[in-house]
This record gives C-alpha cells, structure tokens and sequence, in this order.
C-alpha cells in the first residue's frame, strides 16, 4: 500500500495539486481513483484490510505529495473504518460500501467555537427521538465542510460536565437542518473547504454511545 501511494503521489497528486488549488475545488475523482479510500475496511467490502500503523506509512507517503489531501484522506478512512465496522446493519448497507470505493467521503465534527482541546466542554445536544435521534449544535474547524457525504459527529446526550454522556451519531450531509453557514478564509490548501456545521433538530444514527 505505501508503494500504490507513493506512485499515486507521483503520477496524479503531484502534477495536480497546483490546479486542484487554483480550482478550489476537492478533487473528489481523484481520491476515489486512488484506491486509498478504504485501509482499514474488509478486502470483503473492497477495502485492504491493512491495520493503523500500515495505514500511517501510506499517509506519510501521501503527505510527501500533498500535507491537506493526506490529512483529508486520513479522516476520511477512520469514518470508513468507523461505519464498515458498526453494528447498526441498515447504516453498514447504505454507505460502507459507498465510503469504501470513495464515492462517498466521511468527515469528522468535534470542535466546536469554544471547545478545541477541551473535547468535553462541546455542547452540541443529541436527543432521543422515537427509534433514532436528533442532533442540535455548532460545529467548527470541520474539514469537507460540505463536501463529505456523512459526518461522524461527536455529541452530549445529557449537557453534564466531563465525558460520561459523549456520543457518536452519524449525520448525513443533506438531512434536514444541516447547514454548513460559514467556509474559513485560508492561506493555503484552497481545495480542502473547512468551516462551520450547523445542525437543527437533524436526524442522526447513534454509532457510539456514552460509555462504549
Ligand atoms: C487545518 C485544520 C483542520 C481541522 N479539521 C478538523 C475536523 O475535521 N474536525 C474537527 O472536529 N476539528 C478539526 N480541527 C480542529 C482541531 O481539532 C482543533 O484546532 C484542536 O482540537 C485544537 O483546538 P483549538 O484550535 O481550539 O485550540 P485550543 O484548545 O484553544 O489550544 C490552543 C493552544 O493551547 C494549548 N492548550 C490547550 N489546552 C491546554 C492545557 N490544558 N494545558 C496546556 N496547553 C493547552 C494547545 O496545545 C494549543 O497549543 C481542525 C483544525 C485545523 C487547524
């Protein structure tokens, strides 16, 4: 895998990045075409199956070529792995296979405006509704804001203090009450949109719950 993405890096991140840059778009055909989107998900499923440290000599040779898309794909494949590895059968089925072959991308939301290193003074909300949930908040600094498909976003079910009530829900991209209201101004990396999420009321599955 380290030498499929050093020739990756080579042959396509190379002579593109300038243009991804000037495009300011993701450059989303090209991770899919890398055959890097699925590392850490089944050969079953069309992933390679590698474990976390193989995966990290493939980022390092990713990052050879371009720091931001590493960095993007890195995310995207702990999503993958994420999902492709959850219990819950109908998310497996709607996007495991998707994120696998990079026609979807997964994204992570944690940080908030006011909570960065302090992970659990987040206060985006998820409240049990019926069968599933709903998740209300803010988040910043998300990474393929707008661009990732489904986004793993990290949550309280109960607002009080420390981490014994912080979950994971999965949220699609296009749900209802997911807005991404504001794309960061950067220096650098034009094609990699990071900014704000806002989610009102969205519909969400629980990937993780408080205490697993
Ligand atoms: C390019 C980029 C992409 C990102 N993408 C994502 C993403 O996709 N999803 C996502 O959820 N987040 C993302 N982030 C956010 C990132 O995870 C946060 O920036 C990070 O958690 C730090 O939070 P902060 O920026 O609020 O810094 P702060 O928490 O305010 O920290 C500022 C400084 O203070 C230090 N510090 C903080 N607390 C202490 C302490 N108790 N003792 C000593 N020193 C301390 C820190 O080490 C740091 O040097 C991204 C950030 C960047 C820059």
């Amino acid at each position: 895998m380290r030498e499929a993405a050093a020739a990756f890096v080579r042959d396509v991140v190379r002579p593109a990045v300038a243009g991804w840059d000037e495009a300011g778009s993701y450059p989303r055909e090209a991770a899919a075409a890398s055959g890097l989107t699925g590392l850490f998900c089944p050969t079953a499923l069309g992933g390679a199956g590698i474990g976390y440290p193989a995966g990290m000599e493939v980022f390092e040779e990713l990052g050879r070529g371009d720091a931001a898309f590493a960095f993007s794909l890195s995310m995207h494949n702990a999503v993958a792995a994420v999902v492709a590895g959850c219990d819950d059968e109908e998310l497996r089925a709607r996007w495991a296979a998707d994120l696998v072959a990079g026609r979807a991308l997964g994204g992570f939301s944690l940080t908030e405006p006011h909570a960065g290193s302090d992970a659990t003074a987040i206060t985006t909300r998820a409240r049990a509704d019926g069968g599933g949930w709903r998740v209300t908040g803010r988040k910043a600094w998300v990474s393929l804001a707008g661009e990732a498909d489904l986004f793993l976003v990290v949550c309280k079910t109960a607002g009080g203090p420390g981490h014994a009530d912080v979950a994971v829900l999965a949220v699609d991209r296009r749900a209802e009450g997911v807005s991404f209201p504001r794309l960061y101004r950067k220096a650098a990396s034009a094609f990699l949109p990071i900014g704000e999420m806002a989610l009102a009321d969205a519909p969400g599955t629980m990937l993780v719950p408080p205490g697993a």
